[in-house]
C-alpha cells in the first residue's frame, strides 16, 4: 500500500515540487510586498520564504525525498494552521476573510501532498484530522457569534470551506484506493507474466522467454550466435541415480553455465535436457572460444552424487536475411553432428 500517484518516479516528483517552490517564493514574495499592514504575512512570511528557499536547496541536493515530504506536509500544515487561528481570531473578520479563504486553498493543496506522501489509509487520517482542526477552529470562532445573528456570510462561506475539504478527503480516499488496487493487478499480471516465462527447476527462461527473446534479437541477425547444448547421456543418469539427482544436475548446469558466461549472453532451459545460448560475438573466432570454455566448465569437474557430466553444443551464426527457424535447424543439425561425433564437444554450424 502505497500514496496517490507514488507510480511517479522518483526524480520527476523531485522535479515537480523543486519547480513548483521555486514558483511559491516570488509568489509569496510578491504577497509580502504588496501587504506590508499584514502583522502575519510581515513577519511570518520571510520565515517561511526561507524555509522554502532551504526545502529547494535540499531538493536540489538530492536529499532523501519521502523525509523532505514529510518535513514540508509538517511545517506546512502547522503554519497554515496558525495562520487561521491568526486570521480568525485576530482583528476584523470581515477584513480577513480574503486570508482565511485563501488557507483553506492551502489546506486543500495539504491533503494531496497528504495522499502523495502517505499510504489512503494514513492520508485519510491526516486528511480528515486537518479538515477537523479547522472546523474547530472556525466553529470556536464563529459559532457563538452566529447564534447572536452576526456573520452570517462569513458563517455561510466557512460551512462552503469545510464541505470542499471534507469532500477532498473523502474523493482522494476513493482516488488512492482506486489507485492501491490497480497497482495491485498490474503487479499480479506482471508476475504472472514473468512466471510463465521461468523454468521452474532451473530459474532460467524458459522456451517460451526464449522465443520471445530469439524474436528479438532476430532484428539483428548479423554477429547473433546461437548454441544448443544437450546433456549426454542425460537418460543412463536418470536411470541410475534417480529423477531427483537428474534434476539436481540439470540446475548444477544452468548454474555453471551462468557462472562462465559474458552477463550480457542469454541461457535458458530450451526443453528437457537441452539449454539455449544466444550471444554476440565481435569475431568469429570468440565464439567457439566462448562456447569450448563452457563445455569445459561442465565436462571438467566431477558433478556431486553422479560424478562425470558432460554435454554436447551445436552453434550457428546468424545471417542477415536469416529466419530464426533456419538459425534453430542449423545450430540443432551441429548438435546432431556434435553427439554423432562421440559427444563431450562443440560443433560449429557451417555457413
Ligand atoms: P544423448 O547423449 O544422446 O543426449 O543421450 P540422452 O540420454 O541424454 O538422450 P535423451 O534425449 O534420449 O534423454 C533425455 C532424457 O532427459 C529423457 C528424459 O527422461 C530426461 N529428462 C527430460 N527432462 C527432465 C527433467 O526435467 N528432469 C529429469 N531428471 N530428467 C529429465
Ligand atoms: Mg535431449
Ligand atoms: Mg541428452
Amino acid at each position: 500500500m502505497r500514496g496517490l500517484f507514488v507510480a511517479i518516479s522518483k526524480s520527476k516528483r523531485r522535479a515537480a515540487y523543486f519547480w513548483a517552490i521555486l514558483l511559491a517564493i516570488p509568489v509569496l514574495f510578491f504577497i509580502w510586498l504588496m501587504r506590508p499592514e499584514e502583522g502575519f504575512i510581515r513577519w511570518l512570511y520571510p520565515a517561511f520564504i526561507l524555509m522554502c528557499a532551504g526545502w529547494a536547496w535540499r531538493l536540489y541536493r538530492g536529499v532523501n525525498l519521502g523525509a523532505i515530504e514529510r518535513e514540508t506536509i509538517a511545517t506546512v500544515t502547522l503554519f497554515f494552521t496558525i495562520k487561521l487561528a491568526y486570521y480568525l481570531f485576530w482583528g476584523n473578520l470581515e477584513q480577513n476573510w480574503v486570508e482565511i479563504e485563501s488557507t483553506y486553498w492551502v489546506m486543500a493543496f495539504v491533503m494531496v501532498l497528504l495522499y502523495i506522501v502517505f499510504d489512503a489509509r494514513k492520508g485519510l487520517t491526516y486528511s480528515l484530522a486537518l479538515a477537523v482542526v479547522t472546523l474547530i477552529l472556525g466553529l470556536l470562532r464563529l459559532g457563538g457569534e452566529v447564534a447572536q445573528g452576526q456573520y452570517r456570510t462569513e458563517f455561510l462561506a466557512f460551512v462552503r470551506s469545510e464541505m470542499r475539504l471534507f469532500a477532498m478527503a473523502g474523493l482522494l480516499y476513493a482516488l488512492a484506493i482506486v489507485k492501491d488496487q490497480l497497482a495491485l493487478a498490474n503487479r499480479q499480471v506482471e508476475e504472472m507474466h514473468a512466471l510463465a516465462r521461468t523454468d521452474p527447476l532451473t530459474g532460467l527462461p524458459n522456451r517460451l522467454a526464449l522465443s520471445e527473446l530469439l524474436e528479438e534479437a532476430s532484428q539483428h541477425m548479423h554477429g547473433l550466435y546461437l548454441v544448443l547444448l544437450d546433456i549426454d547421456r542425460f537418460k543412463q543418469i536418470n536411470d541410475r541415480f534417480g529423477h531427483a539427482a537428474g534434476d539436481e544436475v540439470l540446475r548444477e548446469v544452468a548454474r555453471r553455465l551462468r557462472v562462465s558466461m559474458r552477463k550480457e549472453d542469454v541461457l535458458g532451459r530450451w526443453g528437457g535436457e537441452e539449454f539455449m545460448i544466444l550471444m554476440r560475438g565481435e569475431s568469429q573466432q570468440d565464439v567457439p572460444a566462448a562456447v569450448e570454455r563452457l563445455r569445459e566448465d561442465i565436462a571438467f569437474w566431477p558433478f556431486k552424487l553422479v560424478g562425470p557430466v558432460s554435454a554436447s553444443f551445436g552453434v550457428a551464426e546468424g545471417h542477415i536475411g536469416d529466419s530464426i527457424h533456419a538459425l534453430v535447424e542449423r545450430a540443432d543439425r551441429a548438435l546432431y553432428e556434435a553427439k554423432r561425433l562421440g559427444r563431450n564437444r562443440v560443433e560449429m554450424s557451417p555457413a
